[in-house]
């Protein structure tokens, strides 16, 4: 029996092996299925070669070709199940014509068996050949295609792999099937054709790319192994002669056992050792994914979203195994953890129990491998008074063990960042950052650890802006408040004054009605009853601005709502006298959200524009200008579509020293405005996730813009907002 043969055996229940694995995990998915089906295939052809070479039978040498003439169809099938499963990829089968040539080839190969054993002859088999390996290079080209047309990291990886691996495996395996003379090469395709199929069956269940490399940093290793191994046997079988005598088989059998386990172990050592290094180290990957992500940092000021950008970059880079990022809690006396990739590591650290960690950190960049390294001189000094500082660096590598990480960077703060009454000098710890690789000992080199050290740089600038941001965003609220209880105490204590007015010129200050004051008495009622009135209606306004927004969104057709709402405005009395200018754009694409609150805003925009220009004005024209169109703006840093709504009128304008207030509830130069009208409009507008713009030149008028995000390009959320225009 020879070598192929044996290796068919094994092949065949390796595969089949592979194949049950896979279909145990979920028998019901479709590229699991088809992918036990193509093992089947495969492992049924083993199992006859094999059996054909054990017997010498001409029957079994025929039914081996069966199953082979299936393994295009089934290799086809199950690619495109597998391509189909990926976002980008449509459903794509075996193609009628792969159909066609099964059919053809096993009607060939029945009438071979029945009639004329044509199976046996070489025009018959080149062919045939070509056709099994034809269709298995089919598929691999299908993959190599869809390599081509994928744009995410991790599934462009996967492709890549499966691609070469593919075209590899394929390869190795037809020459088997090529003669080879004299020469005496193992026949190791069914080897490969396995590890292949192993490493086919693993990237169906793993999805990461840091798995998917160390599964290829394995397969290599193996396959590498293999290869190797095989050239050692095979040479010996050549170098005895063959396995013509059994005494001689088993003597040189024996040998190559001898030397491929003498061999193993080292070789193994050398290979991982060199794959590890090759894959995890590709130096060029991590300077400009770094570079990428210092760039992307710029615009962030959200420290969260700092630590999940900078984590999503590391984690590409494939250089860690484990990394997190701490950052410090609201008295600085412990860290908490604000993100990690790898099993997480300790949710909180406390400064004072970890102090020798901390006050070296504070130092700058801890290394583990050089705090051991310490140790290990301080150990072999054997100095008494070194205890103590051995003890030290125990400490710090707990430490640094329980943060999974063999370096740690510091995040440098500021006093003044915190908020804390200290000098700007005295720096302070705002983070740490952690990170480890422990596929290789020596995962870091100088050049890298400057680079992360710039990240934590840039991550420090971060933490300490959106500290002085959150504490300005709290200023603001808090003189926002105070304004808003001033004006609420003058919208109340106005009416009330009147009401208190009116009644005390009603009756006497022995609580009777006055008597001369009958007449008046329908008069002063009427003012009470009218300042009751704007009580009521300045607490009613005053509780939607305060209420919660709800109501579900829908398309809107804003020129619709424009169209109504000009409706209602001519209508008003102060409108005598106003030429209305409507200009609707032809195409404005919808809005999502209530058609409703969007008419109230337009209706509130469009009576402030008349009230604006009260007919007693003289001379000047009295023109108010609705307009809508598209527009362009930054919406959360990304271009996006808007839709605009403009009123500009020629009243008297707005002070310079008022624009700022415009949009403070109460705020109003209005003897009986409200001054809730511009507050309330704005909030509706940031629920639809759009702005407000205002523009005006005392005297010339004043323009109020209401921009939203057009429909098919966002979704609105309750915080979304427009960051910067177009002009
Ligand atoms: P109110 O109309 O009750 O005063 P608003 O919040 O609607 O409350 O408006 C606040 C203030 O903004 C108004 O009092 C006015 O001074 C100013 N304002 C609003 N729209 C215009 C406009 N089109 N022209 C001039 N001033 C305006």
């Amino acid at each position: 029996m020879d070598f192929q043969a044996l290796t068919s055996l094994l092949a065949a229940l390796v595969t089949l092996a592979i194949g049950a694995s896979v279909l145990l995990r979920d028998a019901r998915r479709k590229t699991y299925a088809t992918f036990a089906v193509f093992t089947v295939t495969v492992a049924l052809f083993h199992i006859f070669t094999f059996a054909a070479h054990a017997t010498d039978l001409d029957t079994l040498r025929w039914l081996a070709l069966f199953p082979a003439a299936f393994i295009p169809t089934n290799a086809m099938r199950f690619f495109g199940a597998l391509l189909a499963e990926q976002a980008s990829g449509g459903r794509r089968r075996a193609s009628t014509v792969t159909y066609l040539w099964t059919a053809l080839a096993c009607g060939a190969l029945v009438y071979g068996g029945v009639v004329e054993p044509i199976h046996e002859q070489r025009w018959f088999l080149i062919p045939f050949t070509a056709y099994v390996f034809g269709g298995l290079y089919l598929g691999a080209f299908q993959l190599y295609a869809q390599y081509r047309a994928t744009v995410g990291r991790v599934e462009k990886a996967r492709l890549r792999y499966l691609t070469i691996g593919g075209f590899l495996a394929i390869t190795v395996a037809l020459s088997d099937y090529v003669p080879r003379g004299t020469l005496s090469v193992p026949a190791i395709g069914n080897l490969l054709t396995v590890l292949y199929l192993y490493f086919l069956s693993q990237t169906l269940f793993r999805h990461r790319l840091l798995d998917l490399h160390e599964l290829v940093a394995k397969m290599g290793v193996l396959g590498t192994l293999v290869l190797l191994l095989s050239v050692v046997y095979g040479l010996l079988l050549s170098w005895v002669g063959g396995g013509r005598l059994q005494g001689i088989f088993l003597l040189n059998t024996v040998v190559a056992a001898f030397v491929i386990l003498i061999l193993f172990e080292p070789i193994r050592g050398i290979l991982e050792n060199e794959i590890n290094r090759w894959l995890v180290r590709e130096r060029g990957e991590l300077r400009p994914r770094m570079e990428h992500l210092r760039r992307e940092l710029q615009n962030v000021i959200d420290a969260r979203e700092m630590v999940r950008r900078v984590l999503a970059a590391i984690e590409e880079s494939r250089r860690v195994t484990h990394a997190s990022i701490y950052l410090v809690d609201g008295d600085g006396s412990a860290f908490e953890l604000a993100g990690h990739i790898g099993p997480p590591p300790a949710d909180q650290i406390d400064v004072a129990a970890r102090r020798p960690f901390f006050d070296r950190l504070r130092g700058g960049v801890v290394l583990l491998e050089a705090v051991e390294r310490e140790r290990h001189t301080l150990e072999e000094g054997q100095a008494e008074a070194a205890q103590k500082e051995i003890e030290t660096l125990d400490a710090i590598a707990r430490t640094m063990s329980e943060l999974h990480a063999s370096m740690a960077l510091p995040i440098h703060g500021s006093a003044a960042g915190r908020g804390s009454d200290r000098g700007p000098a005295d720096d302070v710890l705002a983070g740490v950052f952690c990170l480890r690789d422990d596929r290789v000992k020596d995962a870091y080199l100088m050049d890298d650890v400057d680079i992360f050290r710039q990240v934590a740089a840039q991550a420090a600038v971060i933490v300490e802006n959106s500290q002085v941001y959150e504490r300005m965003k709290e200023r603001d609220r808090l003189a926002a408040l105070g304004e808003m209880a001033a004006g609420l105490a003058h919208e109340i204590r106005n009416p009330l004054g009147a009401i208190k007015g009116a009644a005390q010129l009603l009756v006497g200050p022995d609580g009777r009605l006055l008597p001369d004051a009958q007449h008046e008495t329908s008069e002063f009622l009427g003012i009470i009853v009218e300042e009751v009135n704007r009580l009521n209606r300045v607490v009613t306004q005053f509780l939607d601005y305060a209420r919660p927004y709800k109501g579900e969104p829908v398309e809107v057709d804003v020129n619709d709502v424009v169209r109504r709402t000009v409706q209602l405005l001519e209508a008003e009395q102060a409108a005598a006298g106003v030429t209305f200018e409507v200009q609707l754009a032809a195409e404005v694409p919808c809005v999502r959200g209530d058609a409703e609150q969007l008419r109230q805003v337009f209706l509130n925009l469009g009576l402030n524009a008349l009230q604006a220009m009260p007919p007693d004005d003289g001379e000047h024209t009295r023109r108010l200008r609705v307009v809508t169109g598209r527009r362009s703006g930054r919406r959360r840093g990304d271009w996006s579509a808007l839709v605009e709504v403009r009123f500009a009128d020629t009243g008297r304008g707005i002070a310079r020293e008022h624009l700022p207030n415009l949009f403070i509830p109460f705020f109003t130069t209005k003897d009986k405005g409200t001054g809730l009208g511009l507050p309330i409009s704005q909030r509706i507008i940031t629920h639809h996730g759009g702005v407000i713009e205002v523009r005006s030149e005392p005297g010339e008028g004043a323009t109020f813009s209401v921009l939203l995000p057009v429909f098919e390009q966002t979704s609105v959320t309750a915080t979304g907002s427009i960051l910067q225009r177009d002009d």
